[in-house]
């Protein structure tokens, strides 16, 4: 079954929207093939929270949006052999 314009809006609504504190299976981890937004790498890395750095592409890309936009300082204890 394809999905409607109509499903695809609601089921882009929807994950605005949620905040998934629990991964779901199939959560995508995979790093975007387009830029973050800065206010999009904030809600990755909110979705991603619990996410190893190391596992997480998607969260690593989010960083370093944020690190690059300098809304975020890299700490070194974190960050090793990462960048
Ligand atoms: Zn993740």
């Amino acid at each position: 079954m394809a999905a409607t314009p109509e499903m695809a809006a609601h089921i882009a609504a929807d994950d605005a929207l949620l905040d998934r504190d629990m991964l779901v299976i199939g959560w995508p981890h995979e790093a975007l093939d387009r830029a973050f937004t800065v206010e999009g790498a904030h809600r990755a890395m909110q979705r991603h929270a619990s996410c190893p750095l190391d596992t997480c592409a998607r969260k690593r890309a989010a960083r370093k949006t944020l690190v690059d936009a300098g809304h975020m300082v890299p700490d070194p204890r974190n960050s090793r052999g990462l960048e």
